[in-house]
């Protein structure tokens, strides 16, 4: 992991105690974003998930989820010459979708995708900002599958080692820039 990844993790995330409600922390990743130099090492470090050992890239799409998923999935989709598609909250896509249902660290959300995001046979890299639960990343996944698509992996900026996110999302191989 280059150093100025561990250095953006470590200084430009910022914990929020107690929001959006009591009891999280949430981890306030504008900072980063903001610095042009920290945003573009970590946005290469998750592309990362989208090559073979040779460099090759391996995947047709990068799906980001809603809301900060959006900001780091599109850039990655460009580093890798792939597609980007929004996985959104209920009722923000306007042509026939995919649903999910989920429950999240704080509360319960619906997922959807439209239903050619992915086309059958298509190779998927997921990108979010934190994994916790890990139920986003479960519903992101049934949805590409939904449309026949195939999830290789999962890249996350932040996992949060105290929810059980790794065991929710099971066999799907997780890069995670950083653990606290
Ligand atoms: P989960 O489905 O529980 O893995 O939650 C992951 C989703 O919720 C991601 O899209 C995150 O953006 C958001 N999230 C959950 N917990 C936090 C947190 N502590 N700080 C910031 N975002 C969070």
């Amino acid at each position: 992991m280059p150093e100025q990844v561990r250095r953006a993790l470590t200084d430009l995330v910022h914990d929020v105690p107690d929001y959006p409600e009591p009891g999280v922390v949430f981890k306030d990743i504008t900072p980063l974003l903001a610095d042009h130099d920290s945003f573009t090492a970590v946005v290469d470090a998750l592309a990362a998930s989208g090559r073979d050992a040779d460099g090759a890239v391996v995947v047709d799409k990068v799906v980001g989820m809603e809301a900060r998923g959006f900001i780091l999935a599109a850039p990655v989709a460009l580093a890798l010459g792939a597609g980007f598609v929004p996985v959104r909250k209920a009722g923000k896509l306007p042509r026939e979708t995919h649903a999910v249902s989920y429950s999240l660290e704080y509360g319960q959300a619906t997922l959807e995708i439209h239903r050619d995001g992915v086309a059958p046979g298509e190779r998927v890299l997921l990108v979010d900002d934190v994994l916790a639960t890990g139920g986003t990343v479960a519903a992101t996944r049934e949805l590409v599958e939904s449309c026949g698509g195939d999830v290789l992996g999962v890249a996350v900026l932040l996992e949060l080692t105290f929810l059980p996110g790794r065991a929710t999302i099971g066999d799907l191989p997780l890069r995670s820039l950083g653990q606290v």
